[in-house]
């Protein structure tokens, strides 16, 4: 039986570069997205075009309810994943943070932080083998903005992306008993719709010299790295912080 796949944020970008990249690996996909239907619709028929079962739930990860009610969905229409890609991540528009309202830090917080606890909390519940689970392997999708700290772009996002890493290395520690790899990606920049959403959709022209590979990455580059986290072959790696950034 083909081992399932769950992932946040799948129906564009890095999330849904992993999901067919898992399609074409051998397992079944479940993923989840904010609003565009249409978008996930193409990644799901992309995912059955390569032979797997495909789920596409709308759920927000700030949402205690949606996140509860996607990992149930995961469960009764696949199975309990085998592997939880926590990728899900949103950011403001680029400025200083003595600009910044409350309202944009809250959410920012919420959806990538809040959103990302109460997913790893729930593929804690349902894969440890202390549990009753399968056991298997999160992938929590963090950011080089963790180290390099976004300075006039989005120190907020730095921030929630530092306390992604605080939470893998944790987490592993306490699943590392219980049949849980828990590890961290940290992309530089990469070719997706993040950027316009920060207001500058030609951002990484204007950072790429700035990169020790002189470009920006793409979300399959983002993937392989995911997929292998995942695999056997990563099978006493735990708790790692891989940076996926060209250098940067
Ligand atoms: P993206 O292209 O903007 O795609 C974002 C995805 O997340 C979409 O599928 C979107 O769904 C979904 N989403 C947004 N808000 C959500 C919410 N509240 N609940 C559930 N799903 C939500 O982003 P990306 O660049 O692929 O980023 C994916 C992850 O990589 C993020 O965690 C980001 O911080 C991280 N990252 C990206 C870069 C980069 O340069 N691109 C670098 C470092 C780290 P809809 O399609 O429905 O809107």
């Amino acid at each position: 039986m083909r081992p399932v796949m769950l992932i946040t944020g799948g129906s564009r970008g890095i999330g849904a570069a992993c999901a067919v990249h898992a399609a074409s690996a051998g397992y079944d996909v479940c993923f989840s997205y904010l609003a565009n239907s249409g978008a996930a619709a193409l990644v799901r028929v992309a995912c059955e075009n390569r032979g797997a079962k495909a789920v596409a739930v709308q759920a927000d990860v700030s949402s205690e309810d949606d996140v509860v009610r996607l990992f149930d969905t995961c469960e009764h229409e696949l199975r309990v994943p085998h592997a939880f890609v926590n990728n899900a991540g949103v950011l403001g528009t680029q400025g200083e943070l003595a600009d910044f309202t409350a309202e944009r830090i809250r959410w920012t917080v919420d959806v990538n932080v809040t959103g990302a606890l109460l997913c790893m909390r729930e593929a804690s519940r349902r894969m440890s083998t202390e549990r009753g689970g399968g056991g298997g392997s999160i992938i929590n999708v963090s950011s080089r903005a963790s180290t390099v700290g976004s300075p006039f772009e989005y120190v907020d996002y730095g921030a929630t992306k530092g306390a992604v890493d605080a939470a893998t290395i944790g987490l592993a520690k306490e699943l590392g008993n219980a049949g849980v790899r828990v590890n961290a990606v940290r992309p530089g920049v990469i070719h997706t719709d993040i950027h316009a959403s920060g207001g500058e959709p030609d951002r990484i022209a204007r950072v790429a010299p700035n990169i020790p590979q002189k470009r920006g990455g793409q979300p399959e580059e983002v993937a392989n790295l995911i997929l292998w986290l995942a695999s056997d072959e990563a099978s006493y790696v735990n708790g790692a912080l891989v940076d996926v950034g060209g250098g940067r």
